[in-house]
This record gives structure tokens, C-alpha cells and sequence, in this order.
């Protein structure tokens, strides 16, 4: 008799029994290699002992303190290490538990900025469809993510969505080599049209991970982001709750572009899923803000900043920076990219693949030329993922709509870690599975 309530009551899931590396085993003895971290979280791999220890070691000495009263000694140090890898002018940063609650977090900062600068009308905040911010009722109302929204609508209000940058499938029917960044001037007519006197905020993905599969915008996309909010006095938001702390070969994806956000939300890399964990990262100019003003801001989750999540949350980025496994992410993710490519000349039902670091994604089409997609209720990515477990490989599924139904899409994304070796096992296992799917 199993109690729990999955989420998918049809289906059989695995008993997780053992991590180690980039594998795992489940209570039948069966070895699966995590080649999507779970979901972009086991950045430095499972059963990392220097992470376990220094969870223990904190665990000893005290596992909670309450943030209302308390800080404590590893929630500081983890502050700092954050700081250090950050974007210069990022100064500060809160904690939560997670990706949602990271981003709550920003939702209510960003009000409450305004607020305290005297500008309350400033409130809302735009966000573009098909991205994905979370699962909270606020996140989920922000997200673009049309098959995670259907089921609870009406949503909050007062996020206005642009378009997305989604060069392989344009909203404009334009080619990104001879576009003109119409997706970005797309964000500036709905500042116009809501009155910028309205905006709070824009929240974007700088790469768009569980809803388009690895969607890297154009150069210049989020340059022309950050010089709309300067001009409009919005802050930029970047969600890297799945792109930050190494995963896309930079310590966070707009590294990519030199352009740096107001704030940053970030939780599965800082946690490399041995600790619920989550935090915000914001300028010295916020900060100010709120500490010449009222000096408070009461938002907050009993969990957040607690020592254990904090430790090892210090422990993952002290062992991406030891091992390298930043700059070796850049070197795998190449490497991977290429065998993609070959897949993609090989069989035509590859339409797309893309990505930056290790956060790569494989779009597929009926038909190349067309980019047809496949018809929805053949549910390829499911049927793709499920065939990839069976043998082993774990995939991500990109919830990809192109227009809220429709499209196949995965995301390959194995740990940091990732050898030459292990890569073209992942390889060769999904070469065999999208040709048992589609051919
Ligand atoms: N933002 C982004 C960009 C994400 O990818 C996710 C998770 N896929 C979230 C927010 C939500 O994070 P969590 O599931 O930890 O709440």
C-alpha cells in the first residue's frame, strides 16, 4: 500500500534508494543514469561526502535558530560566498526554500521598493508567456507556462505577459540573423501600453529552461532589457532559478552577456539538491532603499536562512570552485552540443537543438523544413521521457507550447561532473530511445 499522493496517480514511481556520481539506483537494483539533475539541481552530482559531512558537522552544532530574532554563522558565510560570485553591484541577499519562494520573494521586494520610493502605483510586474517562474499561486500567475496555468485559472492579476524570445520559433515570423530584436521591443510596447508609471518590474529567464527546452535569446536581447528598465526606472529580475551558479558554464547566464540584473533569484545549483534552499541576490541601490526608509520588509518563510540548508549551500559552491566544474561545464556542454548536431543531421525529426553550458535542448518536428509539430495527443515528450527511463537515461520533459498545446521538446543537463565517457553512454542511450519513439 503506498500513501502518497503522486503527481501522476497512473503511474509507477521509482523508490530512490542510493546516489552516487551522476547515477542512481532504485530499490529493484536498477541504475539510472541522471542525465537532466533531477530537474537542473544535482549540479555537483549525488553523494557528495564533503556536502554531507559539512551538513553534519552544522547539524551538531545547531540546526535552527529563528531568522526573526537570530542570524547565524553559516547563512553569513553563504551570504558572501553569493556575493562573490555575483554580478558586481550585487550586494545583499535573502534567503527562502526554494525556486517559487525565491521568486515570491522578488515579486514582493519589488513592490515594496516602490513603495518605499514613494512611487506605489508602481506595482506591476511583466513577464513573458511560456517562461516559468514556479508553482505558488504569485510564481505560477507570472509564469508564460499556458500547460501549468490552464487547470487554476482565474490567475492573479496584474502580470501583463509580452513575447517570448524564442529564436527557433519566432512570434514574428523573423530569422535571428537578420531580426531586429522584436521580441525585446515587444517588452517595451507593453511598458507603453501599461504606462511604465504602472511597472514594478520585469521578470525574465535568461535562458528559458522547463517550458522551451534551453531557449538561448539573441545577443543583445538582454542588454536591450537592461538599458528598458534604466530608462523606465523598472527593475530587471533575472530568474536563474535553474540557469544560476554554473549550470550554463558562467556562475550565472547573464555572465553570458555582461549584463547585470537588479536582482537575481537562484535556488537548484546553490542547493545542488542536498538542502531545500533558495535565495535573492539584489544591488546595494535596493538595499538603500529600503534601509533610508521604513527599514523593513517583513516578507519572509520561517525556513529561510537556516543554518543547515545554509551549510550546504557553502559546501556545493566550495566544491564547484575546487574541482573547476564551472569552467569544465563549458567544456562537456560543447561537447555535447556537438553530438546533438550529428543526431540533428542524422534524423529529421530533429528540428532544434540548443542551449548554453549544460543546458541543452532537442526540439522535435514532423516535419524539418515546415517545423510542423507532432500531434499533441501522441504525448512524444511524455513517451520519450517514460522510454528513456526504461532504459535507464533520465530526461527532462520541456512542458514546451508553442501555442499552450503543442510541441516536443527535452532537456539533457547531467551534473557539472560529467565525464567524456559517461557522455557518450547518455548518447548513445538516447540515440536508441528517440529512435524507438519515432521511427
Ligand atoms: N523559476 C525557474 C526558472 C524554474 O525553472 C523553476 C523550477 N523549474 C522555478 C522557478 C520554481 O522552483 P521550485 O520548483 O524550486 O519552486
Amino acid at each position: 500500500m503506498d500513501y502518497i499522493f503522486y503527481p501522476n496517480l497512473k503511474k509507477e514511481f521509482p523508490i530512490i534508494v542510493k546516489g552516487e556520481g551522476i547515477y542512481l539506483w532504485d530499490n529493484k537494483g536498477k541504475k539510472y543514469i541522471d542525465a537532466c539533475s533531477g530537474a537542473l539541481v544535482s549540479n555537483i552530482g549525488h553523494g557528495v561526502d564533503e556536502v554531507i559531512e559539512a551538513i553534519y558537522e552544522q547539524m551538531k552544532k545547531v540546526e535552527f535558530a529563528h531568522r526573526f530574532k537570530f542570524s547565524n554563522e553559516k547563512i553569513i558565510e553563504l551570504s558572501e560566498k553569493i556575493i562573490k560570485i555575483s554580478p558586481k553591484e550585487i550586494s545583499r541577499v535573502l534567503f527562502a526554500s526554494g525556486g517559487s519562494e525565491a521568486v515570491e520573494t522578488a515579486l514582493k521586494l519589488a513592490r515594496e521598493y516602490y513603495v518605499e520610493k514613494g512611487k506605489p502605483t508602481k506595482y506591476k510586474v511583466i513577464s513573458r508567456w511560456q517562461s516559468y517562474h514556479g508553482n505558488t499561486m504569485g510564481a505560477l500567475s507570472l509564469s508564460g507556462n499556458v500547460a501549468r496555468r490552464v487547470r487554476y485559472s482565474p490567475l492573479l492579476l496584474d502580470f501583463p505577459h509580452a513575447e517570448p524570445a524564442y529564436c527557433y520559433r519566432c512570434s514574428f515570423d523573423k530569422n535571428p540573423d537578420e531580426c531586429n530584436l522584436e521580441c525585446a521591443e515587444n517588452i517595451e510596447k507593453l511598458v507603453k501600453r501599461e504606462g511604465p508609471e504602472n511597472i514594478a518590474a520585469i521578470i525574465i529567464e535568461p535562458i528559458v529552461g522547463s517550458t522551451l527546452g534551453a531557449a538561448v535569446p539573441k545577443d543583445g536581447y538582454l542588454q536591450y532589457i537592461r538599458e528598458l528598465c534604466d530608462k523606465y526606472d523598472i527593475l530587471f529580475i533575472a530568474d536563474e532559478v535553474m540557469t544560476g551558479v554554473g549550470r550554463t558554464g558562467k556562475n550565472f547566464a547573464v555572465d553570458h552577456w555582461k549584463v547585470i540584473p537588479d536582482v537575481i533569484c537562484m535556488a537548484k545549483g546553490i542547493s545542488g539538491g542536498y538542502a531545500p534552499l533558495g535565495a535573492v541576490a539584489i544591488k546595494e541601490s535596493i538595499y538603500e532603499v529600503f534601509k533610508k526608509g521604513s527599514g523593513k520588509f517583513a516578507h519572509g518563510y520561517t525556513f529561510a536562512g537556516n543554518p543547515v540548508s545554509a551549510a550546504a549551500g557553502c559546501a556545493v559552491i566550495d566544491y564547484l570552485n575546487k574541482n573547476n566544474l564551472i569552467e569544465k561545464c563549458e567544456k562537456s556542454g560543447d561537447l555535447i552540443l556537438n553530438k546533438l548536431e550529428i543526431l540533428k543531421e542524422k534524423y529529421p525529426f530533429i528540428g532544434d537543438v540548443r542551449g548554453k553550458g549544460l543546458m541543452m535542448g532537442i526540439e522535435f518536428v514532423k516535419n524539418k523544413r515546415t517545423k510542423e509539430t507532432f500531434d499533441p495527443s501522441l504525448g512524444l515528450t511524455e513517451r520519450i521521457v517514460d522510454k528513456a527511463l526504461e532504459e535507464g537515461l533520465m530526461l527532462y520533459g520541456a512542458a514546451l507550447c508553442a501555442d499552450g498545446t503543442k510541441g516536443d521538446a527535452v532537456m539533457v543537463a547531467p551534473p557539472l561532473t560529467v565525464t567524456e565517457i559517461e557522455i557518450n553512454e547518455i548518447i548513445k542511450i538516447l540515440e536508441k530511445v528517440i529512435k524507438d519513439v519515432f521511427e
